[in-house]
């Protein structure tokens, strides 16, 4: 395994190194992405990079090189892990200071990157997942990608407590987003989803399935629904880049579309197979 912290790769955990009063360690002062490798080939990675840069600037965290040159190190770690088909975990930290809340004055931020082997879900894209619903107690700027996981960490292991996958997370019994992925119901033939605003993290995968429903004359609309919805729903289904277009066949104790994956779903989980196809030419 590779490990890059900053400009230097190491050949393990164990031989890198995080400063005990690192801001992301100790304040979650940073934000990360996580994306798709398939067979080698980086998965989308200008649309993340260009979110990563977006999350930075939204908490005043200049990240000291260019998209283009984090696009090269992330290329130059895949080849060096000689990963096929997983994930890249990035994160980028306000850096190490003596601990105070607001930003020190001086301080170098503190970028770490490294792969994990990951195959596709196989199993569970054809099966579909269970989920909860619980509240959504997380702050109000759900847009940027930030470390502070606190709210998203609480609901997943709730979720995971009642053997299911995800948890679906709702305002006032309007559903925004699942701990870890966005959200999508079908009602008469027509997709909805919650807008992107600071309720929730616009997924990669969401504006890629926004963009594959429109290309194919699948109607899908951008508005927030009620729980009530949700559990109505025709076909339920999650996205992200590790869960790409996840089934959900149970919520609480309601079954979603007679237990199994509806047929918009599976629709767009094949136009998503086929984008990842396209993209490895
Ligand atoms: N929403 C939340 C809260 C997430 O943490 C994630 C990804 O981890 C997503 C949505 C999906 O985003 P993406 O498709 O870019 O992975």
């Amino acid at each position: 395994q590779q490990i890059l912290v900053n400009d230097t790769f190491y050949p393990n955990k164990e031989s890198a190194f995080i400063h005990v009063e690192d801001r992301g360690y100790q304040f979650g002062d940073g934000v990360y992405e996580v994306i798709r490798v398939y067979n080698g080939r980086v998965f989308k990675s200008f649309e993340h990079i260009q979110r990563l840069y977006r999350s930075a600037n939204e908490i005043s965290l200049s990240i000291p090189f260019s998209q283009n040159d984090m696009m090269s190190r992330l290329e130059e770690l895949v080849n060096r892990s000689g990963l096929g088909t997983g994930n890249i975990y990035l994160q980028i930290s306000r850096g190490a200071a003596p601990r105070t809340h607001a930003f020190p004055s001086t301080v170098e931020s503190v970028f770490v990157a490294y792969c994990n082997v990951k195959e596709r879900p196989e199993e569970m894209l054809s099966n579909g997942i269970k989920t909860i619903t619980t509240e959504d107690i997380r702050w109000l700027r759900c847009d940027i990608k930030s470390l502070n996981l606190l709210g998203a960490v609480l609901a997943n292991q709730q979720a995971h407590a009642s053997d299911c996958y995800e948890a679906i997370l709702h305002r006032d019994g309007i559903v925004t987003e699942c701990s870890a992925s966005n959200l999508f119901i079908v009602k008469e033939g027509t997709i909805f989803t919650h807008p992107a605003n600071f309720f929730i993290l616009n997924g990669i995968t969401r504006q890629l399935i926004l963009e594959l429903a429109v290309k194919n004359g699948i109607k899908i609309i951008e508005r927030p629904f009620t729980l009530e919805e949700l559990f109505n729903a025709e076909e339920v289904f999650a996205s992200s880049t590790t869960i790409e277009v996840m089934p959900v066949i149970q919520i609480d104790n309601t079954i979603i579309g007679k237990g199994k994956p509806g047929q918009l779903t599976k629709k767009l989980q094949e136009l998503f197979s086929q984008a990842i196809s396209s993209s490895l030419y």
